[in-house]
């Protein structure tokens, strides 16, 4: 009953030329693809090209991140409201590699999932643990940890019109996929800890899995309950790859 969403990050690859034809391939690929939703989330400033390059397409434009400010004297920051009018609707929050390099914190992680909301982009929270964490068995207690400012600052109804990616910092570009049992236990866990304030929305909610996501191993992820589709890095920029992992999801 959850509808599969297979979002390719961008990070910060590509020139403008590279970002519209990426988007281009995408956007004609996806046209043959229904049931599942494609969505490409490249740099800031190519979402304008990659909006246009996309045209008509069914394929959604999303950000990399957010400033939890609504507007005003924030040099380099990047509103809500200028990403609905270039038209995103999705965008993440607290990407590991924004936590772990730009030093974001779970809390201001949560104020950017609620600026997010407020403005109606479907915020993606980005939770994750690092190796160290997983082998101390503390893989749970981190994730609580950074779901939890959250659902303290939105209530019950924070994740009703959001999506969390499980991201484990081990797997992010190193070629480390966790296992589909990884996956799904930790998918399990997630929708388990929003299910206690309410089971409606938990049920609802995408859980996509992130991490080193190919063609070759996602149709194995995905095929797992609590699964709902994937946060793709380095594979989203090769157009053939990532309509791979779509056709995967479908
Ligand atoms: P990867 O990145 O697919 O290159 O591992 C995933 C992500 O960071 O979203």
């Amino acid at each position: 009953m959850r509808k599969p969403i297979v979002a390719g990050n961008w990070k910060m690859h590509g020139t403008l030329e590279s970002a519209r034809s990426l988007a281009a391939e995408v956007a004609a690929a996806a046209g043959s693809t229904t049931g599942v939703e494609v969505v490409v989330i490249p740099p800031f400033v190519h979402l304008h090209a990659v909006r246009n390059a996309l045209g008509e397409s069914a394929v959604q434009l999303g950000a990399q991140d957010v400033s939890p400010r609504e507007e005003g004297a924030h040099t380099g920051e990047v509103s809500t409201r200028m990403l609905r009018d270039i038209g995103c609707r999705y965008v993440l929050c607290g990407h590991s590699e924004r936590r772990q390099y730009q030093a974001e914190s779970n809390e201001l992680v949560a104020q950017k999932f609620m600026a997010a909301r407020r403005a109606g982009l479907l915020p993606v929270l980005c939770v994750g643990e690092s190796f160290e964490e997983r082998e101390r068995g503390e893989t749970e207690q981190v994730l609580r940890a950074q779901l939890d400012p959250v659902l303290r600052l939105g209530g019950p109804a924070t994740f009703e019109k959001a999506l969390l990616a499980y991201e484990p910092r081990w797997a992010i570009g190193t070629g480390k996929t966790a296992s589909p049992e990884q996956a799904q236990d930790v998918h399990r866990f997630l929708r388990s800890e929003v299910a206690a304030f309410s089971a409606t929305i938990a049920d609802l909610l995408p859980v996509l899995y992130g991490g080193s996501v190919k063609a070759a191993n996602a149709a194995e992820l995905f095929s797992q309950p609590d699964v709902d589709g994937g946060l793709i890095g380095g594979a989203s920029l090769i157009a053939t790859e990532f309509m791979g992992i779509v056709a995967a999801a479908a």
